[in-house]
């Protein structure tokens, strides 16, 4: 609000050396412009009318009392002409801008007889679903459930698992290290709780592992950054490669139903030997060959092997006594196979349509 103007309506049209009809139009004006700017100002309604037409401090009032009072009789007409019509535009335009805020706070009003807005209900992940049925499968077989750290030492996540140094396997592994921080890295397989689970009991040990592990590798349809993996492992006496296949058997026909066809190919893992992958049947061509199994007819499903003996020198287990067996693979997978999804990036984009199908 201007305060050069609150000062003129104080005075009378003599003292401020007004004496003609333009001078007289161009004080009105400006007392119109100042009110159109208090209009636009965002004040509320009640503050504007008190300033501009309250009867004891209304600046319309005042410019009525020193002004048209005072005004010389040839200018008496043109005075209160204008400010009849400032006075009308100033009660027209309030009373605008106070219906605007009633109406605004009428639409706020909350109706509480409407019935709420249901909240959509969250559902299992795939991957979860995967990893809950692989634990009751493995928690019946009597195997307990252990878990482990993610930012892991080079010492669990390599040496301890018979990864020396330079050892040309870690490069098979993009290990992500954490910067600044010595030897810490995120986990690159779910085999440290192996080992932590070896230190902390004795034999005979029977536990399966589910969690995340963490790989530097570039996004596409079979790899992501961060993935799931569930390991199971079995140490005691007189373990054999049978009991690992036996158990392998067990766990494909209950996990992919009682039809599923198994076959072992040698393979090589530093913590394992010997070690073997296994293969299912397709499940999507049932055998017959498609683009998923590379029309083999084939699909790899999961490393496998009888424990290194030189890992149990690091958990104080003797080598002589002992044996065991281990095997693991991404739950991701898993998960890919047993719904039939062909790209593991709609796990994570966590789009509802996708994850909708799998209440
Ligand atoms: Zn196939």
């Amino acid at each position: 609000m201007s305060e050069a103007i609150s000062e003129k309506v104080k005075r009378s049209l003599q003292d401020l050396g007004i004496g003609d009809e333009a001078a007289v139009t161009a004080l009105l004006g400006e007392l119109r412009a100042t009110l159109d700017r208090d209009l636009a100002s965002g004040q509320d309604a009640e503050t504007l009318r008190i300033h501009w037409l309250g009867r004891k401090q209304g600046l319309i009032g005042a410019a009525n009392d020193n002004w048209l009072k005072t005004a010389p009789g040839p200018l008496k007409r043109v005075t209160g002409k204008l400010i009849n019509e400032l006075r009308k535009h100033a009660e027209e335009s309030i009373d605008a801008l106070k219906n605007a805020a009633t109406q605004e706070l009428a639409g706020e009003r909350v109706d509480v007889t409407l019935p709420g807005i249901r909240r959509e209900i969250g559902a299992h992940h795939p991957v979860q679903w995967v990893m809950q049925e692989i634990e009751e499968i493995f928690r019946s077989m009597g195997y307990s459930v252990e878990t482990g750290p993610e930012i892991e030492t080079d010492y669990y996540n390599f040496e301890a698992l018979n990864f020396p140094p330079d050892h040309p396997a870690r490069d098979t592994q993009d290990t992500l290290f954490l910067a600044g921080s010595g030897n810490y890295l995120l986990r690159t397989h779910t085999s440290p709780v192996q080992i932590r689970t070896m230190e902390k009991q004795k034999p005979p040990v029977r536990a399966v592992v589910l969690g995340k592990v963490y790989r530097r590798d570039a996004p596409d349809a079979s790899h992501s950054f961060m993935f799931h993996q569930m390991e199971c492992f079995a140490v005691d006496t007189n373990v054999s490669l049978c009991d690992l296949k036996g158990t392998l058997n067990e766990f494909t026909r209950r996990f992919f139903g009682p039809h599923v066809k198994t076959r072992f190919r040698p393979s090589f893992f530093p913590f394992t030997e010997p070690s073997a992958e296994l293969d299912i049947g397709c499940l999507i061509c049932g055998g017959s060959g498609c683009p998923v199994c590379k029309r083999t007819g084939w699909v790899e499903l999961l490393g496998s092997g009888m424990i290194d003996p030189a890992l149990y020198g690091f958990v104080g287990y003797d080598p002589e006594k002992v044996s065991g067996f281990a095997f693991g693979c991404g739950a991701d997978r898993l998960a890919l196979m047993k719904y039939g999804i062909n790209d593991i990036q709609l796990l994570w984009q966590g789009d509802k349509r996708f994850l909708r199908q799998f209440r």
